[in-house]
């Protein structure tokens, strides 16, 4: 019987330990059910990054950990990193990937990661130099200017400058679209200059010897001096009574001008009619004509009020009508001879005053009056008439005894055959224009000789001189007779 209970007994405590055992197994399962415990991976930091261009990144990675409802964390996190390299210098959306194996399994996580700029160009403009502010002469010179993108780099050559009135605006827009603005406004003064003439834009004169031009002068906007750049154009002849134009022009580099026009009048002097005794006198006188210049001179002598004497010809029928015009004009008309034919009229008496009188008529024709005043051709100290021994000093008796006035001359111009230059004329007058009276020498049918008539005036007048044409009672200038 006790052997029976003690098996008994032994079979109720296996049986109860079995049973608790058994009881104790099925909470753990019942707990472990409950927990749930499994493995989380988890993607820190998110499946979507953006950054800006050259931001640096650390992958912040991908988390395992072992996770239940009931118990937290068991264990330390894995991180895993990706298995791509990340380029943060490569524009755009890149995709990493993670490869985590996981009791045997792989899983394969992603992560976009999208590098972005944001970040404009710097544009940096140069500062102007001094000497190269922007003028009407000159422009605008760029100064320089840099532009620098952090992405595309020197971006300089790209940079668009658009010039307005009054500024100058760069801008320049980088591969991501970034646009720079930059403005440079731009000092004043780059209106066009003004030429200001000095002593007026109308300048009246009396006809002179010598003229200096006023000047003028110009500065632009900045107030630098720019009359060192102008070109004058034009000339002014004081001893020539006429209009003058002065062109002062001023051309910059883009090929634009500005002008200012002088206008110069120079008025002949008028001569007094008075005779002054005490007064130098000349007594212009022209041979030969009239002819094609003879017009001309007579314009020019008006113009002065001058008075001169012409010894007559009649080689220039076109140009007789002259004889009358300075006539009335007040100049005084001597017979010098019909044909100038030296071997004709010094061949005989007969002959010098069948060409005299031919002469005089014409005189008369044109005049209505004779003349008592007269020239012998190559004057009566020439040595052509030779051929006739003895011709001169019987004519010079002879017209002197019928009442006529001859005249020889003390100063010559020298066209007869010195010079055919009008200055050397010139020259050659007023240089031997020193004595009280003078009696010039010209000829009317040499234009370069007629051309220096208005400046002999001039520098008479200007020099105290009187010009008288020639009468009867004044001085002869009688040469020596040779024949
Ligand atoms: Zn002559």
């Amino acid at each position: 019987m006790a052997k029976g209970k003690k098996q008994k007994k032994i079979r109720s405590i296996i049986w109860g330990f079995a049973s608790g055992l058994i009881t104790v197994l099925m909470l753990m399962t019942l707990l472990v059910i409950l927990d749930g415990r499994h493995n989380e991976i988890v993607m820190l930091g998110g499946e979507s990054i953006t950054l800006e261009y050259g931001e640096s990144f650390e992958d912040p990675g991908v988390e395992i950990r072992e996770v239940g409802r009931v118990f937290p964390t068991t264990k330390e996190p894995v991180i895993v990193s990706a298995i791509d390299a990340f380029d943060p210098t490569r524009l755009g959306m890149q995709r990493l990937e993670y490869l985590i194996v996981d009791n045997g399994r792989e899983h394969r996580l992603y992560r976009d990661i999208t590098v972005v700029d944001t970040q404009k160009p710097v544009i940096e403009l140069l500062p102007i130099r001094e000497g190269q502010e922007p003028s009407w002469m000159h422009g605008y010179i760029e100064p320089g200017f840099t532009a620098e993108d952090n992405v595309d780099g020197d971006m300089t050559g790209i940079v668009e400058a658009t010039m307005l009135d009054d500024r100058v605006v760069y801008s320049v827009t980088d591969s991501s679209g970034n646009e720079t603005v930059a403005e440079r406004v731009l000092p004043g003064g780059m209106e066009a200059p003004v030429i200001e003439l000095a002593g007026g834009a109308d300048i009246s004169l009396q006809a002179c010897m010598s003229w200096d031009d006023p000047g003028f002068s110009v500065v632009d906007g900045l107030g630098r001096d720019l009359s060192a750049a102008v070109s004058v154009e034009g000339s002014v002849t004081p001893y020539r009574s006429g209009e003058y134009e002065m062109v002062y022009t001023l051309t910059n580099d883009f090929g634009e001008s500005v002008t200012a026009t002088r206008h110069v009048t120079v008025e002949p002097v008028q001569q007094s009619d008075t005779v002054y005794p005490e007064r130098k006198t000349i007594y212009l006188t022209f041979d030969d004509g009239p002819s094609y210049y003879t017009p001309q001179l007579l314009d020019v002598l008006a113009r002065y009020n001058v008075k001169v004497t012409f010894f007559i010809t009649g080689n220039h029928p076109d140009y007789v009508d002259c004889i009358g015009r300075a006539y009335r004009e007040g100049h005084s008309i001597g017979v010098h001879s019909y044909t100038h034919n030296y071997w004709n009229i010094y061949a005989s008496e007969d002959a010098f005053f069948e060409d005299f009188n031919k002469c005089e008529d014409l005189i008369y024709e044109q005049t209505g009056a004779y003349t008592k005043l007269f020239r012998f051709p190559g004057g009566s100290s020439n040595t052509v008439s030779n051929f006739n021994p003895g011709i001169m000093s019987r004519l010079t008796k002879t017209m002197t005894d019928m009442g006529y006035y001859y005249f020889d001359w003390n100063v010559t111009s020298g066209d007869a055959g010195e010079t055919t230059d009008t200055d050397q004329v010139y020259w050659n007058v007023i240089s031997a224009c020193t004595g009280n009276v003078s009696v010039v020498l010209q000829h009317d049918i040499k234009g370069f000789s007629v051309a220096a008539v208005e400046r002999i005036i001039v520098w008479g007048l200007n020099n105290g001189y009187q010009f008288l044409p020639l009468e009867e009672s004044s001085y002869g200038a009688h040469h020596g007779i040779n024949n």
